[in-house]
């Protein structure tokens, strides 16, 4: 087995650690609710049945959303945008970037792009050998493509993107409620524990249901970690709302996506309703389920652009709303579109040196981790 192999096996293997991490404390946290506070601590069984069925409700959603943002394989662009074979040769020949810019706006003229490189090049990763549609970036780390990439995220081991964003804005969601509801009914029993806790005398510790030492450590470090977890999903889920209200990747928030007309970080927002449903979909029924129901086909996007363009306005007409990425059509975009890839520049072909760089948004977690080290591999387009 050769050494480069037995390495990559290794880092996939390593890379799985977050999750397993993620994973035991889940474990650890249902047995210590469901066991050690609902069996054995709480005395009432009405309480326990009414604490049971709700934790049982945020446990499913919360696993089934985390389950689908981790299998949930990224989508990548379609052969639609790789190089046909007579153009890929030419484009391998070529050394200067100009010449290769030359032949990656002969093949995106029948291609729906309407974002650019820093230098208004068509974007191109020599990696993935691929024409980028817009919104898409390369991840390293998935050593792939990814359409519409928001941040390669290690605690699912997955890049979030076009086809698990809702899945993982639901896991926050879903998350945070699942902390917010342990830590709101373990609190009087914390309260209570802390309490005796503080009582020196054995005499004055009357005898009650939190006085098993197991009852007492699950609830001490249960409420501590729910409690924990809670503000360190918080702003990360507040952050994403916000996002997903603005129509912007985290990738976009860093760094506007370039027009035509120049860079717009607001390119894609279509208005807060519109946007709300290009991630969720426009049937409300479906907005709290992980299953995905995104609009659009994840290599093209309807942008501002679309008032002010007609052509644009029917294509996005044409895209039925929550059709998957893998009966994506062909796209045949008449040349007419592309008058926004703009003739003048065609001769101003500019480098599109893809540099994988590594860009870190962090959340601390009361562990000392990241909640979100967003590892974002992304071509430096300047
Ligand atoms: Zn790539
Ligand atoms: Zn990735």
């Amino acid at each position: 087995m050769a050494p480069t192999h037995v390495l990559r096996c290794c880092q996939r293997g390593l890379s799985w650690i977050p999750v397993v991490f993620i994973a035991l404390v889940v474990c650890w946290s249902y047995y210590a609710y469901v066991v050690e506070l609902c069996i054995f601590t709480i005395p009432s069984r009405a309480e326990q049945i009414f604490y049971l069925i709700f934790f049982h409700l945020s446990f499913i959603m919360f696993v089934w959303s985390y389950w689908k943002t981790i299998f949930t394989k990224p989508a990548n662009p379609s052969k639609e945008f790789c190089l046909p074979k007579a153009e890929k040769e030419c484009y391998e020949k070529e050394a200067r970037p100009e010449s290769q810019q030359e032949i990656l706006w002969r093949v995106a003229t029948s291609l729906p792009l309407y974002t650019r490189t820093g230098t208004g090049g068509i974007r191109y990763c020599d990696r993935c050998q691929v024409i980028k549609p817009d919104r898409c970036h390369h991840c390293s780390a998935c050593d792939t493509c990814v359409l519409k990439m928001d941040h390669h995220c290690p605690w699912v081991n997955n890049c979030v993107g076009f086809s698990n964003y809702k899945f993982f804005i639901l896991f926050l969601a879903y998350s945070l409620a699942y902390c917010l509801f342990i830590a709101a009914t373990v609190l009087q029993y914390f309260i209570k524990f802390w309490t005796l806790c503080r009582r020196k005398s054995a005499e004055n510790c009357p005898k009650n249901e939190l006085d098993g030492t197991h009852a007492k450590f699950h609830v001490l470090f249960l409420f501590f970690v729910a409690a924990m977890f809670c503000i360190s999903i918080l702003s990360l889920f507040s952050y994403h709302l916000w996002l997903v209200g603005k129509n912007r990747s985290t990738i976009e928030a860093f760094r506007a996506p370039v027009f035509r007309s120049g860079s717009d970080k607001n390119g894609f927002s279509l208005g807060f309703r519109k946007n709300i449903a290009q991630v969720f979909g426009d049937q409300k029924k479906y907005w709290l389920l992980p299953v995905f129901t995104s609009q659009g086909d994840g290599l093209t996007f309807p942008t501002r652009l679309v008032n002010a363009d007609a052509e644009q306005a029917a294509v996005t007409l044409h895209q039925e709303p929550n059709k998957s990425t893998a009966d994506v059509p062909a796209g045949p975009f008449s040349d007419s579109q592309n008058h926004l890839l703009g003739d003048e520049q065609r001769g101003h072909n500019m480098e599109d040196s893809l540099a994988d760089g590594a860009l870190e948004s962090g959340d601390h977690t009361p562990f000392g981790l990241t909640a979100e080290t967003c590892t974002i591999s992304m071509d430096s387009e300047s």
